[in-house]
This record gives C-alpha cells, structure tokens and sequence, in this order.
C-alpha cells in the first residue's frame, strides 16, 4: 500500500486529504492519504523517509524547506524555489511545484491574455508571476509596501509598491494578497482599483469560497471573474498525477476529486 501526506503546520484544515482520499478510492488503488502537522520544516526529508512515503503534498510554512531538502528538484519549482509536491522515484525525493501549472490552468479560459497585474508579493505570487512569465506575459506586481518587492526585482519583475504606481492598461488583474479572506477589505484603494478594472477584462482572486470585496468590485466592472477554487483542484490533480508517475489521465483524477469538492 502506498502512503501519501500533506505537511504543513497547521493542517487541520487542508482539504487535500478529502481530494486525494476521494481520488485513491474511485480510483480502485492501493493507498492512503493523511495530514501530517510538521512543526519543523528542516525535518521535511527525514520525515518522508521515516514514514516510508510515496509522496508528500507540502502546505505553508514549509514549501520553501521541501525545496532545499529534496533530493532532486525539476521544472518550474527549480525557478520560483518553492515546492508544494514530493514524490519518491528510484529511492530519491524529487520535488516540484504544481501551483504555477495549477494556477495557468484555471484561467485557460481566459483568451487574449497580454498584460497582467498581479496584487500582492507573498508566497502565492511567486507561482503565479514565474508562470505568467514562462507563458510570455507580461507581468506586473503591485504590493502595499516595499520589503516583499526586493524579491521580485532582483528576479527581474516589474514591480511597483503603492507608492509611486499609476494606472495602465491590463487584460487581468489578481488578487493575490489575503485582502478578503479574513476581511472586508480590498486590495488595494477602491478609487484606483476601480480604474484598472474600467481598463480590464479578466479578473482572477485566488481566494475561494467567498464573494470578496475584490470579485464583487470585479464584477460591478463587468469583468469575467474567476475565484481560487479550480487552482485549488488544479494542483491536487497534477500532484495526484506525479504520484503516480503521470499513468492515470488527468480527466479521471479531476473527475474522481470533484465528487467530494
Ligand atoms: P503571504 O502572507 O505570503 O502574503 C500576503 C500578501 O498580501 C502580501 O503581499 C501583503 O502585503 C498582502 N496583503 C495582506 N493584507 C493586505 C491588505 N489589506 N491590502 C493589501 N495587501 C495586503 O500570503 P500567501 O501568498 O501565502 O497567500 C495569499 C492568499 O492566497 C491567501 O488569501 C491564501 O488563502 C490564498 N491562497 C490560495 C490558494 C489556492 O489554491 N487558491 C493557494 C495558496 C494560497 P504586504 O507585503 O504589504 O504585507
């Protein structure tokens, strides 16, 4: 039987153990999936050994450890430095990202797609912005303050923080921050906010499950909208696929986790 899990701390409240689990059983395979609340990231490596992993999801804080701990790190997660899925292969621990492919694959709707501003400069951003870019857009990252941004720049971004930004044409803007998600706020000044969205004509917030103030704003500017529930599902998908060495079709796993999502 392989065993599988989700590192994080905390990992009460992951809802990748319900998505897999629903996968291994429609499925027909030989498996389980668990939560493991890890409380030291630098353990990462020794802990999927101990328990004797086939694969690991990896959650916040400890995406960045899972990428310097790993045996082997492959596509894009080598560029954004972060890795969200851990996979044993020929006795090694392979890393990898499946948020940025996650994240590109919920908008493929979204057509004519040049310039993107992306809202916030956190973790969810390094996906998103390194994606868009390997995509060929154009990117931009507007944060509120300054100290985030350093990262961005030196990795040859546009970025501008409140101070200094002026409104431009975008086809999308994201809302990247947790402006929202606990709140009402927006992210960013609704005067400003609502001129870049006059401009645009996609907007996507990654958080999901709730009408934000940003999707609300969005769709008063008649925008085509999109929330962070397909990303969500996206990256489950594709790690489940990793699992299992890219042998089941991503239709049957998308298939077998939406019954429970
Ligand atoms: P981080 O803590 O790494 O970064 C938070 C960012 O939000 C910072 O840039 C911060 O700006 C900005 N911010 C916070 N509050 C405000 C505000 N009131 N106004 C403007 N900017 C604000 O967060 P993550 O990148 O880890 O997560 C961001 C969001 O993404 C969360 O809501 C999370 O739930 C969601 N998420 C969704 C996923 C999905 O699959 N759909 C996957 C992962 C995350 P500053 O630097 O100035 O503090």
């Amino acid at each position: 039987m392989k065993l599988f899990t989700i590192f994080g701390n905390p990992v009460a409240h992951s809802i990748s153990p319900m998505l897999h689990n629903s996968a291994i059983k429609e499925l027909g395979l030989d498996a389980c999936y668990i939560r493991y609340a890890l409380e030291n990231g630098e353990k990462i490596a020794d802990k999927f050994n101990s328990l004797k992993l086939s694969g690991a999801n990896v959650t916040v804080p400890h995406k960045e450890w899972a990428y310097q701990k790993c045996d082997e790190v492959r596509g894009l997660a080598k560029d954004i430095k972060a890795v969200n899925t851990l996979v044993k292969k020929e006795g090694k621990i392979v890393g990898y990202n499946t948020d940025a492919p996650g994240f590109y694959k919920s908008i493929e709707n979204f057509k004519n797609l040049e310039k993107v501003l992306i809202l916030g400069a956190g973790g969810t951003t390094k996906a998103i912005s390194y994606i868009l870019r390997e995509e060929g857009k154009e990117v931009t990252i507007l944060n509120r303050s300054e100290k985030r941004l350093e990262f961005y720049k030196k990795e040859g971004f546009r970025v501008f923080s409140w101070n200094g930004f002026k409104v431009e044409d975008y086809d999308l803007i994201v809302n990247a921050t947790s402006a929202g998600l606990k709140d009402d706020n927006l992210p960013l000044q609704k005067e400003m906010l609502s001129s870049l969205m006059k401009k645009a004509k996609y907007a996507f917030d990654v958080i999901y499950g709730k009408d934000t103030p940003f999707l609300k704003l969005a769709n008063e500017n008649s925008l085509t909208c999109k929330d962070g529930r397909d990303m969500l599902l996206n990256q489950a998908v594709l790690a489940f696929s990793l699992f299992y060495d890219e042998k089941i079709s991503l239709k049957s796993i998308e298939e077998s986790m939406r019954k429970v999502f």
